[in-house]
């Protein structure tokens, strides 16, 4: 084949004059294909552009029938250009007529072409449309064909992109880019938001395309990789980083990346193709991308991704944007979509602006959830492919509830879901007017609520919520959203914090409760365990490491210098757990008072009752304590077999059927027969029909997440807990034949018109 005319670079010098002179888009786009076909010597030029109804439709062309515009189309994957947009990969074929996907199009009079070069027109990842140079002659194009036919490729998608061709749409008839799409993931924290896109890691859109100047951009580039390779020799040398950790690989995997001569050089070709150095990262990391979407392999994947922030830092650097920049620009409804992210990168966000979360990863118990959960924002979790769909200011619902978002939702979606927020509202602002009203119940009985808590985030619930007191901080949040053990300042400063935000109110700190289902990843002792619930994990962990016990206990000492301090243990097993803890806080008071520090005015030590060994020494427990808390997550877990983790089990088994409900009261009884306090702290407290059966079975005290007081008090205030208890005296006992205890609980309360 002859020389081209002239090379990408007059091309792309003719489009950037086609772009700015005034004209028609069909027209616009009947000269580009023109000179793409002139430039590139091929007697076929056509541009195909991908609809909403998954159609690949042709928009302009140059060879082939004109009366064929906006008339031929193929099905995304049908023939070789429906082909190149669902692979997202180029075709160059030197007898496309042999290809198996070919498929003749009558319309276009295409047969007598045989070679054919098609490449996807691809815009951050997205496959767009699909842009085709055809030779009568069969001939293999170049790979500085493909390349010039790629970048080509990148300027129309700057044109769909914009809206360019919208007016030269078919009415009815939506371009891909503004497809409304659903995705189904997993609910990880209950609540509606309806609002914008805001992307985690922005991609920065690049506009500025062609360069004046290829050696300046190529020193501009290099400039700006040099700088990237010194920020991350910078963190890595940090002392935080400085140990092994997942942390350090991620960045040691960036300083590879970083220095991947594959990648610099396909920067620079496209660069001396005639893009600017910002547009040469975009289209090497869109091509990257779309390749990307087809990788099954996840570590491969987790790497592309890698790469894909990379780029995104090389863009910020090049284009001089810092991090602030995204959230001075943060709409008033943010829903923050991201592949993954940490907990403290949320707690950036500004709480007020935020109205969901939604992750390609992430787990119900992951960090970042936990934090989410513990601001109140609904948040969807595994829903793979929304960061590649969505763009930044993208109308979204994130559907808490059912686990599901919808991305650019069609209108009457959008009003479905705007009716279901006004009506939580209102529920909203009914159970803020039951906050001044009494906690008794109708017969008036005096209850306790309580909240759950663990973060600073988590203290406005406790005056927002009117709750009595926090019944049980999990102070191993704190350790779960930091990337070290936090120092001892650190630790006394958020247990400070806490207990003059409680302003007098009760608050119960629970000793750290790691293992588990918790881990930190900073902490090399833990290791694989075969059974984690069962192994060593809160106090068993911490009586084996005491250092770990003695500085949490010393932190908390002196920050309640002065106020009531109640200490917590998790996971007592045997009453000489209890002893050795104590031991450990004696010596600690003691240690102060020798050094005339400010002490607590009283000091209660209290153990959760989550293992089910504790049922068979009641009175001995509730004598060894000050206080008693059910763990119910976990007592249910041991006591029914039956792991709080696995979705396959969760509705199996009922913490309300009888069994579990006799060992509830059992604890009750024991409580009030020794005159210990007894309070029960997990999720079955949330529940308005389960805190019903609480009382029931005779507590007086339960704590819970904020969200669920103003359910549970509405339940409380309505509930005649006298006939309650004798519902439960007729049927605990001896149950009524077939009629489950939640049935008999749910009937209890309809007739009564108790809310539940
Ligand atoms: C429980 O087990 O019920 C409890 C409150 O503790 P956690 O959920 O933190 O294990
Ligand atoms: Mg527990």
């Amino acid at each position: 084949m002859r020389d081209t005319a002239g090379g990408p670079r007059v091309l792309l010098r003719r489009l950037r004059e086609l772009m700015q002179e005034p004209m028609e888009p069909q027209e616009r786009l009947d000269r580009i294909v023109r000179d793409i076909a002139s430039n590139m010597v091929a007697e076929v030029c056509s541009l195909y552009v991908l609809r909403s109804d998954s159609m690949l439709e042709l928009y302009a062309t140059e060879g082939l029938n004109k009366n064929a515009v906006h008339q031929a189309q193929l099905r995304l994957g049908q023939g070789l250009v429906g082909t190149i947009a669902a692979s997202a990969r180029p075709l160059n074929l030197s007898n496309a007529q042999e290809h198996p996907a070919f498929a003749y199009l009558p319309e276009t009079g295409e047969e007598i072409y045989h070679s054919f070069l098609g490449v996807p027109v691809l815009r951050a990842g997205r496959t767009l449309g699909v842009l085709v140079v055809q030779n009568k002659t069969m001939r293999n194009y170049r790979d500085d064909e493909v390349e010039a036919l790629e970048t080509t490729a990148m300027v129309i998608a700057e044109m769909i992109a914009t809206g360019d061709l919208a007016r030269l749409n078919r009415a009815g008839v939506e371009l891909d880019l503004s497809r409304p799409v659903s995705f189904t993931g997993l609910s990880f924290n209950d609540g509606v938001g309806l609002g914008h896109v805001v992307l985690h890691e922005p991609r920065i859109v690049v506009t500025n395309l062609f360069n004046e100047d290829g050696e300046e951009e190529i020193r501009r580039l290099d400039a700006s990789l040099g700088s990237l390779r010194l920020s991350i020799d910078d963190m890595l040398s940090r002392r935080e980083v400085a140990f092994e950790g997942e942390h350090r690989e991620v960045l040691e995997a960036y300083r590879m990346f970083a220095n991947d001569r594959g990648w610099v050089r396909r920067l620079h070709e496209a660069i001396q193709n005639g893009l600017t150095a910002e547009a040469a990262v975009e289209k090497v990391q869109s091509d990257m991308r779309a390749r990307m979407i087809h990788m099954t392999d996840p570590y491969l994947r987790e790497r592309m991704s890698d790469f894909d922030d990379l780029a995104n830092r090389l863009l910020r650097q090049l284009m001089g944007r810092g991090p602030e920049d995204v959230a001075a620009m943060l709409p008033r409804d943010a829903i923050i979509v991201a592949r993954s992210m940490g907990a403290a990168e949320l707690l950036d966000y500004p709480r007020d602006k935020l109205r969901g979360l939604v992750l390609e990863d992430g787990a119900a118990t992951s960090h970042v959830v936990i934090v989410a959960r513990a601001m109140g924002i609904a948040v969807v979790g595994q829903v793979k492919g929304a960061v590649s769909m969505a763009e930044n200011g993208d109308p979204v619902i994130a559907d808490g509830d059912e686990g599901s978002i919808h991305l650019r939702p069609p209108p009457d979606l959008e009003a479905a879901y705007a009716e279901k927020v006004r009506f939580r509202a209102r529920r909203q602002e009914l159970y803020r007017e039951l906050r001044k009203k009494p906690s008794v119940t109708k017969d008036g009985v005096a209850v306790d609520l309580l909240i759950n808590a663990g973060l600073s985030v988590d203290l406005p619930h406790l005056a927002d919520s009117g709750a009595a007191g926090i019944g049980l901080f999990r102070t191993e949040l704190q350790f779960m959203v930091a990337s070290a053990f936090p120092r001892a300042e650190a630790q006394e400063k958020l247990y400070r914090d806490v207990m003059e935000a409680a302003r007098g109110k009760p608050v119960t700190f629970r000793t750290i409760d790691i293992g588990g289902d918790k881990v930190l990843p900073y902490f090399k002792d833990a290791q694989q365990e075969e059974n984690p619930a069962l192994g060593w994990r809160a106090i068993r962990l911490t009586l084996d490491r005491p250092g770990l016990l003695k500085t949490q206990v010393r932190a908390l000492l002196k920050a309640a210098g002065g106020r009531e301090l109640k200490l917590m243990l998790p996971m007592v097993t045997e009453l000489s757990e209890i002893a050795q803890a104590r031991e450990i806080i004696d010596k600690e008071v003691q240690h102060l008072s020798r050094f005339a520090h400010h002490l607590p005015t009283s000091l209660k030590v209290g153990a959760m009752l989550e293992v089910p060994s504790l049922l068979f020494q009641l009175d001995e427990l509730m004598k060894a304590v000050d206080f008693v808390s059910v763990g119910s997550n976990d007592l249910f877990q041991f006591v029914m077999a039956v792991d709080r983790g696995n979705t396959r089990l969760s509705d199996r088994f009922d913490p309300l059927s009888v069994p579990f409900l006799r060992v509830l009261k059992t604890i009750a009884e024991a409580g009030r027969r020794n005159g210990t306090p007894v309070t029960l702290c997990g999720e079955l407290a949330g529940k308005p029909i389960s805190a019903m059966a609480l009382l029931g079975v005779g507590f007086r005290s339960i704590s819970m997440s904020p969200a669920a007081i103003g359910p549970v008090k509405a339940m409380l205030t309505e509930l005649p807990l006298a006939e309650l208890k004798a519902l439960f005296d007729d049927n605990l006992g001896q149950p009524a034949a077939g009629m489950p205890m939640r049935a008999l609980l749910q009937a209890f309360a309809d007739d009564r018109g108790i809310p539940l």
